[in-house]
C-alpha cells in the first residue's frame, strides 16, 4: 500500500536540505521496496509570500491526509517585520496544534567520529544516545488564565498557569516507556516535585503507568539536578521524559552536548503515530542558497520519520548506518569539519550519504 509523505520544505537553506533527504528517501524506497507517494507543500515565509497565511488551508489539507510529514526549516529576515501573528514560526505552532503533536522527541546522538566537535572532553560524550521525549502541546505554555495585568497599586504584574491534566500525562508517559523498550530500557521522569504541584501529580501519573512496564525501569529526578548530570555525565541516561517548558531548556542543552545543530534530527508525534519529522536547526539565512548547508540533520530526520511513522525500521537503519559510514570516509560540510578538512558541499554530502547506501 502507498504511503504518502507531505515535503514542506520551507525557507532558507530548507528547501537545499529537504531536497537532499527526498533523494534518499528515494534510494531506500527502491532498495527496500516501499512505496512512497510524495507531495511538495508550502509553510512558513514562503506559503506567506504565495498564498498570504503561514500556514495556508492547502496545506492543512494536505497535512491531514499525509501519512507523515518531513519539514526543512522557516522564518528568515525577510518576513521579520512582520506583527508576531502573522510571522513564519506562527505556521509551525499551528501546524503542530492542528495535528495534536503532544509529544517531542530529539535524539542526542554523538558520532563517535565527531567527539571533538562538543564542549565537553570527549571521554564525557563519545558514543552518547539519549533520547528526550517533551510534552510539546501543555503545560505552562499553554496554561490558562496568563496575561500582564495591572494591581490596584498601579504595578504590572505577569502570570501563566502551569498545568497539567491526568490524561496528558499519561499519554506521554506511556510513549516514553514504549520508545524506552526499544532502547536500553530506562526511563529518567524529570519534575520540580519538590515545588510544584502540578508536577507533584506528574510524579505520581508517570511511577502509576510506569507499573504496566515492567521491562523497563524508572528513575525520578529534579530539573535542576538534570541540567547539572546532562552536562556532568550524560550518558548515565537513555529515555528522558518531561513537561513542555523543562524539556525546552533540556533539549537544547543535550543539543549543544553534540557540538553541530547539524546534525540533529526531531520528531513530533500525535497519538495515532502520525509525526512531522525535522531537522533542530532554523533557516540559516547567512549560509542559504550556498551550498553550504549540512543536510544529515534532515536526512537522520527523514530516518526517524521511517522508523516512527512509517513502520520502516530496516530502511531507517541503513540509513543512519550510511551517515555513519560517510563522517568515516572523513566527509564533512563545514560545521562539522575539523581545521584543515576541506568541507564539502550540501549536494555533495547527499551523494556521499547515497554512495553510502548502494
Ligand atoms: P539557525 O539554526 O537557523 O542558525 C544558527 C547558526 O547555525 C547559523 O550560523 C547557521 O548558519 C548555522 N546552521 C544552522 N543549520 C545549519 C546546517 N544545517 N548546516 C550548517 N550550518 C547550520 O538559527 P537562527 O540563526 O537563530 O535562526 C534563523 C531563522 O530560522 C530565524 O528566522 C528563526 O526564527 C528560524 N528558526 C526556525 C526554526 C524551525 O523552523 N524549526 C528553528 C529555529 C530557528
Amino acid at each position: 500500500m502507498s504511503q504518502s509523505i507531505l515535503l514542506l520544505p520551507g525557507d532558507g537553506i530548507g528547501p537545499e536540505v529537504v531536497a537532499q533527504a527526498e533523494r534518499v528517501l528515494r534510494v531506500v524506497a527502491e532498495r527496500f521496496n516501499l512505496d512512497f507517494h510524495f507531495e511538495s507543500g508550502d509553510l512558513g515565509g514562503i506559503a506567506i509570500d504565495r498564498q498570504g497565511a503561514a500556514y495556508p488551508s492547502s496545506t492543512q489539507a494536505q497535512a491531514k491526509v499525509a501519512d507523515a510529514i518531513l519539514l526543512g526549516a522557516v522564518g528568515g529576515p525577510k518576513w521579520d517585520q512582520l506583527p508576531a501573528g502573522e510571522r513564519p514560526e506562527r505556521g509551525l505552532l499551528a501546524i503542530r496544534a492542528d495535528l495534536d503533536l503532544f509529544a517531542n522527541l530529539r535524539p542526542a546522538i554523538l558520532y563517535p567520529q565527531l567527539a571533538g566537535a562538543s564542549s565537553l572532553k570527549p571521554e564525557l560524550v563519545a558514543g552518547l544516545d539519549i533520547l528526550i521525549v517533551r510534552e510539546l502541546t501543555g503545560g505552562i505554555y499553554f496554561g490558562e488564565p496568563r496575561g500582564i495585568r495591572t494591581l490596584e497599586s498601579g504595578e504590572r504584574e505577569g502570570f501563566n498557569t502551569y498545568v497539567y491534566r491526568e490524561s496528558e500525562i499519561e499519554r506521554i508517559a506511556r510513549l516514553a516507556f514504549e520508545l524506552a523498550g526499544k532502547r536500553d530500557g530506562r526511563v529518567t521522569s524529570v519534575d520540580k516535585a519538590n515545588v510544584l504541584e502540578v508536577t507533584q501529580l506528574w510524579r505520581e501519573k508517570v511511577s502509576q503507568i510506569a507499573s504496566d512496564y515492567p521491562d523497563v525501569s524508572l528513575d525520578h529526578i529534579y530539573v535542576d539536578n538534570a541540567a547539572m548530570q546532562l552536562v556532568r555525565a550524560p550518558k548515565q541516561f537513555d529515555v528522558l521524559v518531561t513537561g513542555n517548558i523543562f524539556g525546552d531548556i533540556l533539549s537544547d542543552t543535550a543539543a549543544m552536548l553534540t557540538g553541530s545543530i547539524g546534525m540533529l534530527p526531531s520528531a513530533s508525534l500525535n497519538a495515532q503515530s502520525k509525526g512531522m519529522y525535522e531537522p533542530v536547526h532554523g533557516s540559516a539565512p547567512d549560509i542559504a542558497g550556498q551550498d553550504l548547508a549540512n543536510p544529515l540533520a534532515t536526512i537522520l530526520s527523514a530516518a526517524m520519520m521511517l522508523r516512527y511513522s512509517l513502520d520502516a525500521a530496516a530502511a531507517a537503519d541503513a540509513i543512519e548506518q550510511a551517515v555513519s559510514a560517510v563522517l568515516d570516509q572523513g566527509l564533512r560540510t563545514g560545521d562539522i569539519a575539523e581545521a584543515g578538512v576541506t568541507p564539502i558541499g550540501t549536494v555533495a554530502m547527499g551523494d556521499a550519504v547515497i554512495a553510502c547506501l548502494n
